[in-house]
């Protein structure tokens, strides 16, 4: 097991892969989902010219969207059929979490190495908790930077610059109905969050 954490930490491609088995168990991949996102994120991935091949994975899990340390952004299929008729927003959405591979956030030393304990269990409850520590593990300055970047990288793509605040707008309407908005990494809160991305927008 020490080999295996020690070469997880050493080689994030081989983190990528084993995190996605290990939330797969749990949460099955929706193949025709991830085709149908494809779209919406290769046009950030080419017009930001982002080198390295990056891909997008549609999950039957809670309303969540995350990032795996190198190369896979993971999205629930109820947060693209939240977004269903808002192509912009779910744009923001992938590019918010390409923004944490590409920054080098969810490859953080500390983050992975907390959830490579986790790896090695079968126990669900466990499993969902490696999958909150893999969402809410960044730092407030990460998420801001992650937003920041996320604005910048939907605009080079043609997407409307304003589509994240509006995201978390409807995000945080929807949380005041059902609380299920809880189940979105909120920190730095929805209401911080909307404020800043206007301040870059406006
Ligand atoms: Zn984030």
């Amino acid at each position: 097991m020490l080999a295996a954490i020690a070469a997880l930490l050493d080689d994030p491609a081989a983190a990528d892969a084993r995190l996605f088995a290990r939330l797969t168990a749990e949460s099955p991949e929706v193949p025709d989902w991830s085709a149908a996102v494809w779209p919406v994120f290769a046009p950030i991935l080419e017009k930001n010219a982002v080198a390295r091949p990056m891909v997008v994975r549609v999950l039957e899990m809670p309303l969540n969207a995350l990032a795996l340390p190198h190369r896979t952004v993971v999205v629930a299929r109820s947060l693209v059929e939240f977004c269903r008729g808002h192509t912009a927003q779910l744009a923001f959405v992938l590019a918010h979490e390409l923004a944490h591979i590409t920054l080098g956030h969810a490859a953080d030393r500390t983050r992975l190495n907390a959830l490579a304990g986790l790896l090695g269990t079968t126990n669900l409850v466990v499993g969902m908790a490696s999958r909150f520590l893999l969402d809410r593990a960044y730092g407030r300055e990460q998420e801001f930077e992650a937003d920041a970047t996320a604005v910048r990288l939907c605009r080079a793509a043609g997407y409307a610059p304003g589509a994240g605040a509006e995201f978390l707008d409807r995000l945080r309407g929807l949380d005041r109905g059902t609380g299920v908005g809880n189940l979105i990494d909120t920190h730095p809160p929805l209401a911080e969050r909307i404020a800043y991305l206007r301040s870059l927008t406006a």
